[in-house]
């Protein structure tokens, strides 16, 4: 493709773009620019919005289908323009000078403000997706630098692998992720159907004295080992206080997954998801029908795994660059 003239014969890319659980979430307190320094193990898992890339002459058009989404009181998704997607399509074509456009349609699957990162990974795959469906030719490391612009969570989801994030999120280490023997790592996800705004939760959020390291460095090693037992045990969020404080149901749903039978529960970032480790997906099956069962058939839950990374599909000529 030359100049941005839309090759007629150019394919369409399908992405699917990975949801997050925080395993770790260590917050230190604020620093001169106004962001509160963190540390966290971040992971992708098998919860998916599809993005679906196509090649436009000119302009950026973003849409959205909602999926079997928890709750009726979602908080509404931003109009077109203020999507993360559009604006990282904007990035790119900026950053790169790329005069064509595209058409990105995500069909949503993430819970909306559920502290798993929906925005965020739409944003970042957005950044994958159009590097290679205009053929920009970017590193991950530029990608993820662009990323960082327009949120903290970006550039862990633009690498897509699991991680330990700090600073404000803009440093990323790639970790290593064993899988446990013989199975996978499952989880069980629950959200209430109402959101949980991030911005207040920092706001409220006063630093502990208590060191979490052993818990980190415990977590960390469960991870590379593929300690399921471990990684249950070391499971840490300092924003969990904060975030029950206001909304007790969380913290109920929390006592509701480990009667069900799981032996380490987290609030998902900010929340409102909070996630179940299971042994395997039978006690993940078990786990999720009793804890509808104990709660009611309103509470949005599944089974889910990390998973190695997202995935992009090329249809047609395109399937030689991706
Ligand atoms: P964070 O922890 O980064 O705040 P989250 O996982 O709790 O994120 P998101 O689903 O990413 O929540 O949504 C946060 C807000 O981002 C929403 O209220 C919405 O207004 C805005 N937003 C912008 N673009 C998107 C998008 N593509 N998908 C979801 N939310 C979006």
């Amino acid at each position: 493709m030359e100049n941005g003239k839309l090759d007629r014969g150019a394919g369409c890319l399908t992405v699917l773009a990975p949801a997050k659980i925080n395993l770790t979430l260590e917050v230190f307190g604020k620093r001169d620019d106004g962001y509160h320094a963190l540390r966290s193990l971040v992971v992708p898992v098998s919860i998916f919005d599809t993005l679906t890339l196509t090649p436009l002459d000119s302009g950026i058009e973003v849409t959205c289908e909602l999926v079997g989404l928890p709750g009726e009181n979602l908080p509404m998704l931003p109009e077109p323009r203020n999507n993360l997607a559009t604006r990282a399509a904007l990035l790119l074509k900026e950053a790169t000078g790329y005069p064509g456009g595209a058409r990105v349609h995500i069909r949503k699957e993430i819970p909306i403000g559920g502290g798993m990162g929906g925005g965020s990974a739409d944003a970042a795959w957005t950044l994958r997706g159009l590097n290679s469906l205009w053929g920009t030719g970017l590193t991950v490391e530029a990608l993820m630098e662009l990323g960082a612009r327009l949120g903290s969570d970006i550039p862990a989801m633009v690498y897509g692998k699991a991680v330990c994030m700090e600073g404000r999120g803009e440093k990323i280490s790639p970790i290593s992720c064993r899988w446990p023997a013989g199975t996978d790592w499952w989880i069980v996800v629950v959200n209430p159907g109402f959101n949980v705004p991030t911005g207040d939760v920092y706001r409220r959020f006063r630093s502990g004295l208590t060191s979490t390291e052993e818990t980190y460095i415990n977590a960390r090693f469960a991870l590379e080992r593929g300690d399921g037992k471990l990684a249950s045990a070391s499971l840490l969020n300092s924003l969990e206080e904060p975030v029950f404080y206001k909304y007790p149901l969380l913290a109920i749903l929390v006592e509701r997954l480990k009667s069900a039978g799981a032996a380490g529960v987290l609030l998902s970032g900010s929340g409102a998801s909070v996630f179940a480790m299971a042994a395997n997906y039978d006690h993940a099956l078990k786990i999720e029908s009793q804890v509808k069962r104990d709660t009611g058939s309103w509470l949005w839950t599944r089974v889910a795994k990390i998973v190695p990374d997202g995935v992009m599909v090329a249809h047609g000529p395109l399937e030689a660059r991706v």
